[in-house]
């Protein structure tokens, strides 16, 4: 097993695409590391240069202590698993996870061995006589991920495997991978474009968006400390409401967010950055939960319109527009349920411990 670094790396296709840039990212020995991003924005790219199936445009790879940039996959000690599987149709199961062993020319009793192995660790024995074709979604993906890890890679790479299973056998995968990382310890570099998975599986997270990363947190961190807009936006279902305010100084020292639905304020500790130049338009994030039923009275609350509403049991959804413009649309994630109306006027306040301020770059101001 071996740790994965990428030091500045870039890659632009023949065709001028410039698909990742400088991205300078370690995946620790044993780690599970999830690469999340919306669908384009370099994911795959990444996985095809550690793979060695792409050559990096600028930058160095390495796998353990090696600099890979210039071996073949096969010298690289990498296994793939992508969401189509790739088993063959005509081979049991058995056959399926012999033949990357096979193909290297193992001895009979190490190839023995090592599918014994992965297979009471994925316990998938009573499969073994199978073809792929008499077995379930989640059972060819266990298979993969058995071909995959034979090979005793120094390193795995997973490329939106849960993509084919349907929802609830997604979510008894994920458990099933995030268990058999934890117990193998193997070096995982794991994509996927759905942020509740990168949530619920990774160790760390890596943010991806248009070829440059954007943050490597844990998930926990991702979701209360985002760098970016872009992550705030991203992580979190509902999202964050990013909203367009501006920054003014009070007389009391507090730092002042005026908003289409009314007007916040924040201790000026919250905003240990400089505000920025200009007139002070930033973006503004309030998580839907941050949000709290008032009396339209309460300083400080926003006045909102309800435009519809979610019933989900356990809690509300209130999709709601700013009274005033009618425009600035927010989302509320109120406990229990309520009984909002279409066209009702409603108050909300908000944590100040829990507003976000992003510059017009989209870079946090609040820590
Ligand atoms: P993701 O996996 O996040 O969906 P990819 O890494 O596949 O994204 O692609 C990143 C960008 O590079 C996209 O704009 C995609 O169209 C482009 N791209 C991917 N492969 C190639 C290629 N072989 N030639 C040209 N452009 C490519």
């Amino acid at each position: 097993m071996a740790r994965v670094a990428l030091a500045h790396v870039a890659k632009v296709y023949p065709n001028g695409t410039r698909a990742l840039d400088d991205c300078t990212l370690e995946v620790a020995d044993g780690e599970l590391l999830v690469l999340v991003g919306p669908s384009g924005c370099g994911k795959s790219t990444v996985l095809r240069l550690v793979a060695g199936l792409e050559d990096a445009t600028a930058g160095e790879i390495r796998i353990g202590d090696t600099v890979v940039n210039d071996l073949p996959p096969q010298a690289r000690n990498v296994a793939m698993v992508f969401q189509d599987y790739a088993l063959y149709p005509h081979m049991t199961v058995r056959r399926n996870l012999e033949f990357p062993l096979r193909m290297r020319g193992n001895a009979r009793p190490d190839i023995d061995r090592r599918v014994a192995t992965v297979t009471r660790q994925l316990g998938i024995e009573a499969l073994l006589d199978r073809l792929p074709k008499q077995l379930s979604g989640g059972q060819r993906q266990r298979v993969a991920m058995g071909r995959a890890l034979v090979r005793e890679p120094a390193v795995s790479l997973l490329d939106e495997p849960l993509s084919n299973l349907d929802a609830k056998l997604r979510v008894d995968v994920r458990a099933e991978i995030a268990e058999l990382q934890q117990r193998t310890r193997t070096t995982m570099l794991y994509v996927t474009h759905d942020q509740v998975e990168a949530m619920t599986l990774g160790d760390r997270v890596a943010v991806l968006n248009g070829g440059r990363l954007q943050q490597v947190a844990s998930p926990r961190e991702l979701y209360e400390r985002p760098a970016s807009a872009f992550v705030a936006g991203f992580i979190g279902n509902p999202p964050m409401n990013l909203l367009v305010g501006r920054l003014g100084h009070e007389a009391s020292g507090r730092v002042s967010i005026t908003l289409a639905a009314g007007t916040l304020t924040i201790a000026a500790d919250r905003m240990p950055h400089a505000l920025p130049a200009g007139d002070g338009t930033v973006t503004i994030g309030i998580r839907p939960e941050a949000l709290t039923l008032a009396d339209a009275r309460t300083a400080s609350a926003l006045a909102l319109t309800v435009e519809h509403v979610e019933w989900l049991g356990h809690e509300t959804l209130a999709h709601l527009r700013a009274s005033t413009d009618g425009v600035s649309r927010v989302v509320a994630r109120l406990p229990g349920m309520h009984a909002l109306t279409t066209g009702q006027p409603i108050a909300l306040t908000v944590d100040p411990e829990r507003i976000y301020v992003f510059d017009r770059e989209g870079h946090a101001l609040t820590p």
